[in-house]
């Protein structure tokens, strides 16, 4: 009874144990199923989710560049507005891209502080033409270091990509492993229950063929699962718009996604068992391959490389590749290409990079690619001993073009004047725009004499008229030339050539000099002189000096001129020296007002003042830039108004240079001038080219002759002095005779019938005080009367 009773009991202890067996393995089995089918759905959104971002952050950083593109345009004339309409764009997208992440994200936080960057900067005075130049190479940094960062953003999202790809077919891969494990339980354990089902009842059997018809439903189910999530993964491969392929280690391809048509016009399946370097361009292809060799070399290896493709018409478009070796993954077993077609990106960085090394007017290369040029020409030099030689070329009176034509012509001008220069130059030198008006050529292998003779031939070229605005244009140019002297910078090579250009524009222009080591001391001491004077003007230290001026006729001092000191660490320095460097440093027109006023204001105060001085006038010297600068009858009204001085009482002196320049807006500022009541009078007459025609033209009042000819007039007793004196008599002038030293000189122009003198007999340039002194003692003395009847002896 318990045998019986027993064996059947056990039986059935051990099939509950085999069932809770068979259904706990299936359980544990089915949770993994599960829980990667989880994990899948879960890394599809991740690559969802990533590709979206890397999306926008692509479309970022090509705002990013499109706006450095409009700054850079900016920077040769462009409109602001472009600019700031394209940083709003870049913001936008910034914003969106941002939403792709969490709040409290790393990559939210770093889009966020790029944003507040870009907004922090003050776009909208960018519309500000004075600040537009130095806000704009600014902004250009700023961008340039955005662009970078959110680059940096993207490659991030671009290999959270690809890891997510990777993991995502590894999750794969582990489900079917699963599936095939749970599908060879149910084949064992499908044969268990044969065997124990023939020991059952129907009842058992029954219940076990449910619950296998149970199980296999669910395993059905699981599978069916995991088709949908293989087959939406596979759909965001097939969708996206990069390349994916996947290759043998010999270049077979074995799969290519379908965006293959868009970037190559050929269809996947007609690429799929072809060797892909079949399709690259020639020049690629070895690189290629190398690439390929390295990567297949290594285990999970990775490279990058650029390569371009030929599409079925022909063109050519440039991919970005990453090269996996995923051979040892099961799941995919192969080289996988992954590439995106940055063809318009690298066009557009092209672009950009040419507009930096290059003028917009002319389209020669700039000062940034002149300088490397000349470094490496400089380098090559240096390594082997050989040499090299920079051209430097500035156009004379291009100003001037500018100022009467109007700048479009002045641009048509410097775009001929490219032209001729290109055409002076061999093959391998460059020539380039360092702005202005300014060219360079850097000349590999070039010595002094190879340079003079392009220089001559520059000079040559630019001499012939120039058509601009439908007009021949007469310029020139000045030329300095510096050559490889020791081991030497670019920078040092072109500040000598620099200086030798600057000295050959001092020394009458149209003409090319090569630098020599003294011409840099020349420099810096006037530099250092420019500087010093620019300095002195600024705290008063030029002092004006009077130098009496007496009438033969009355016998009395009528007028002083006013002559102008400078006094440096107690040394006095006299205009000869100073003004021609006032100048060119641009300090004449204050050095000119402040003279004026101050001795507008003296002699106004001491026609108040001195006894026999109320009738007294004052004679200003007026340098040539002066008057032409246009505003001199402006500043003249002024300095009337402001010290009373009335303006028959003054006297400006102009030499005959200026007047040789017969220009209309001369003609009509002395017009202005004499309108006023001033009087004019021709200095130095006789010393430099004498032009009777600009003597009548624009009617001066007095004729100061010049100590030339007391000299000549001594030594050979012809009467030149007596000549020109005759000729102001003539012309209603009154005749003054300059630099009277001596009573024997004083006779002479007495003699010529002038009608005042004025020299170091009377008296040298006195300090004002002095001046002051002088005046009150000639007018109590009586000795410029008893002077001037001593000199009548001789005559
Ligand atoms: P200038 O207008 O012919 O002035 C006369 C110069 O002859 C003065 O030289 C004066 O000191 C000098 N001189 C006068 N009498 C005699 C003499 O008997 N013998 C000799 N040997 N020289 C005499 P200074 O003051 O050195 O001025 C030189 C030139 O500088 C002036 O020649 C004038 O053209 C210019 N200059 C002076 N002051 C100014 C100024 O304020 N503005 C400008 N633009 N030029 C000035
Ligand atoms: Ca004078
Ligand atoms: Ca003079």
């Amino acid at each position: 009874m318990s045998a019986t009773g027993s064996a059947p009991g056990r039986r059935r202890v051990a099939q509950v144990l085999l069932v809770l067996l068979v259904l706990g393995t299936t359980a544990g089995i089915l949770r993994v199923v599960v829980q990667n089918n989880i994990l899948l759905g879960r890394m599809t959104t991740d690559v969802a989710t990533a590709q979206g971002r890397a999306f926008n952050l692509s479309n970022g950083e090509r705002e990013a560049l499109l706006l450095l593109q409009r700054l850079t345009e900016l920077e040769s004339g462009g409109d602001p507005a472009a600019a700031i309409e394209r940083h709003g764009l870049l913001s936008r997208q910034l914003e969106v891209s941002g939403t792709g992440f969490a709040p409290d994200s790393a990559q939210y936080r770093e889009i966020a502080a790029i944003r507040t960057a870009l907004a922090a900067f003050p776009w909208d005075q960018l519309g500000d033409p004075g600040r537009r130049a130095a806000l704009t190479r600014q902004a250009v940094l700023l961008v340039t270091g955005l662009e970078v960062r959110i680059k940096t953003l993207y490659s991030q999202q671009e290999s959270f990509f690809y890891d997510a790809t990777l993991r995502s077919l590894q999750a794969k891969k582990a489900n079917e492993r699963a599936l095939a494990g749970l599908v060879a339980l149910v084949a064992v354990l499908g044969v268990c229950w044969i065997a124990v089902l023939k020991r059952r009842n129907r009842s058992d059997l029954a219940r076990a063929y449910d619950a296998l018809v149970a199980e296999t439903e669910e395993r059905r189910s699981a599978e069916h699962a995991l088709r949908t999530s293989e087959q939406r993964f596979r759909a965001l491969v097939q969708r996206a718009s990069d390349l994916t392929a996947v290759s043998a280690a010999d270049g077979t391809l074995s799969y290519v996604s379908p965006a293959v048509e868009d970037i190559t016009g050929f269809p996947s399946a007609a690429l799929t068992g072809r060797v892909l370097f079949d399709h690259l361009h020639p020049d690629d292809r070895d690189r290629t391959a190398a690439l390929l060799a390295g990567v297949a070399g290594t285990p999970s290896g990775v490279d990058t490389i650029e390569a371009r493709v030929v599409t079925k018409d022909g063109r050519v478009r440039t991919l970005e590749v990453v090269c996996r070796n995923l051979c040892a993954d099961p799941a995919v077993g192969g080289i996988v290409w992954n590439a995106r077609d940055v063809t318009d990106r690298r066009a557009l960085q092209d672009q950009l990079s040419h507009q930096a090394y290059h003028d917009s007017l002319t389209g020669l290369p700039n000062r940034a690619l002149f300088m490397r040029r000349l470094t490496e020409a400089l380098g090559t030099a240096a390594a082997a001993g050989g040499t090299a030689a920079t051209i430097l070329v500035d156009l004379d009176g291009f100003k001037n073009v500018n100022d009467t034509l109007g700048h479009p012509a002045g641009d048509e001008l410097l775009q001929r004047a490219a032209e001729r220069l290109r055409g002076c130059i061999l093959d391998g030198d460059t020539v380039a725009r360092l702005g202005g008006d300014e060219f360079a050529i850097a000349i590999p292998g070039g010595t002094p004499e190879h340079a003079a003779a392009i220089s001559r031939r520059v000079l040559t070229a630019l001499r012939r008229p120039i058509r601009a605005d439908g007009q021949e244009v007469r310029i020139g140019a000045s030329i300095g030339v510096a050559a490889l002297a020791g081991h030497r910078t670019a920078e040092d090579l072109v500040a000598d050539a620099d200086i030798a250009m600057y000295e050959a524009k001092r020394g009458g222009k149209g003409r090319f000099l090569v630098f020599a080591p003294e011409m840099r001391e020349r420099t810096s001491r006037r530099a250092q002189l420019e500087q010093q004077l620019s300095r002195a003007v600024m705290l008063g230290q030029i002092e004006v000096q009077y130098q009496p001026i007496v009438d033969l006729h009355t016998r009395t001092v009528t007028a002083v001129e006013a002559l102008a000191r400078w006094h440096r660490d107690g040394e006095v320095i006299g205009p000869e020296v100073f003004v021609p460097i006032a100048e060119e440093a641009g300090l004449i027109g204050e050095i000119g007002t402040e003279v004026l006023l101050r001795a507008a204001e003296t002699v106004q105060r001491w026609r108040r003042t001195e006894p026999g001085s109320a009738g007294l006038g004052v004679s200003v010297n007026v340098s040539g830039w002066q008057v032409l600068a246009g505003d001199c009858s402006l500043q003249l009204a002024d300095a009337l108004s402001a010290t009373g001085l009335p303006p028959e009482a003054l006297t400006l002196e102009i030499t005959e240079s200026i007047l040789l320049d017969d220009s209309e807006s001369l003609s009509a500022e002395l017009d202005r001038i004499r309108a006023l009541g001033v009087r004019l009078a021709m200095d130095d007459f006789g010393a430099g080219h004498s032009s009777l025609s600009s003597l009548l033209r624009y009617r001066v009042d007095t004729l100061k002759i010049d100590r030339m000819f007391l000299d000549q007039a001594l030594r050979s007793r012809t009467s030149l002095l007596q000549a020109v004196a005759e000729l102001g008599r003539t012309l209603g002038l009154r005749v003054v005779a300059e630099g009277v030293e001596t009573a024997e000189q004083l006779a002479l122009v007495r003699a010529a019938g002038c009608d005042a003198v004025q020299g170091f007999l009377v008296s040298r340039p006195l300090p004002e005080e002095d001046a002051r002194l002088f005046l009150e003692w000639a007018a109590s003395s009586g000795e410029i009367s008893a002077l001037l009847s001593r000199s009548e002896a001789p005559a």
